[in-house]
């Protein structure tokens, strides 16, 4: 997506970008004019009515310069939206592109990184809902209601497991929270149990954080690395090794976990 240069108030390219993923998200490969026109006029009109001008045509024709979206018409300059609306065109993504982005993780991580590049000033949870990609965008997806009572025992013990482990001082900043004289600490699943993610419920895909070391963990604002260097993470990326995570004698955790949270930071 190396043409949707980051430029504060331009979200045209990025809101049609996201609201193309809800529809690849639903099953649909190409998305007429007139469907797509009047859907980005309406996020453009909600989410930055303050900095864009609802031009939906503008992306529509424009994203094609990019390599990774093709509009299925045969104009050799941009199109007027008085052309689009007679013609009524069809646009998607190219056939590689789509074939990736079909792919749940693939698509969650596409929307991750377009969150973080171009909507941190904006309501992007909000957006993210509404063009149909909820739970993408966090490392702990849509929450999962656990149904079995088995699933519930096991969910609670691991929880349990990895606060004893800690003695709830997190393992990113090393704070214990002391909450009315006892301690209180949050278990995080490095991959999130909730779709798009799938992650299981076990203590090698679990971290003891405290509550703001966990929500920046899931918003995607902490990375930690293999060999379990903790680094910060900005709209610029991934920052330097800011210090290392603590990790009790017997507390394994499986470092793909790790590498797929960070996937999710990777720059497209
Ligand atoms: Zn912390």
């Amino acid at each position: 997506m190396g043409n949707l240069r980051p430029n504060r108030g331009a979200l045209h390219k990025p809101l049609a970008v996201l609201w193309v993923l809800g529809r690849v998200a639903a099953g649909q490969r190409w998305v007429r004019w007139r469907e797509f026109g009047p859907a980005v006029d309406e996020l453009l009109r909600v989410y930055a009515s303050a900095t864009s001008k609802p031009t939906s045509y503008y992306p529509f024709w424009h994203l094609s310069s990019g390599g990774f979206w093709e509009l299925r018409a045969s104009y050799t300059s941009a199109p007027t939206r008085t052309a689009l609306d007679a013609d009524d065109p069809e646009a998607g993504f190219t056939d590689g592109a789509y074939s990736v982005l079909s792919d749940p993780a693939h698509r969650a991580r596409a929307v991750a990184i377009v969150r973080r590049t171009y909507l941190a000033a904006v309501a992007a949870d909000a957006i993210v809902d509404a063009v149909g990609l909820t739970g993408c965008g966090t490392a702990a997806g849509v929450p999962r209601k656990l149904v079995t009572r088995q699933e519930v025992q096991r969910n609670a013990a691991n929880k349990r497991r990895i606060s004893d482990l800690y003695d709830d001082r997190c393992q990113v900043c090393g704070t214990r929270l002391d909450l009315l004289g006892r301690g209180y600490s949050e278990a995080a699943h490095i991959r999130g149990l909730g779709a798009p993610h799938d992650g299981e419920d076990a203590v090698e895909n679990m971290l003891c954080l405290c509550p703001n070391c966990h929500t920046r963990f899931d918003g995607f604002a902490l990375a930690i690395d293999e060999e379990l260097f903790i680094h910060e993470v900005t709209a610029a990326g991934e920052g330097p090794a800011v210090g290392k995570l603590t990790v009790a004698a017997d507390h394994k955790i499986d470092v793909r976990h790790l590498d797929y949270h960070r996937r999710f930071l990777a720059r497209s």
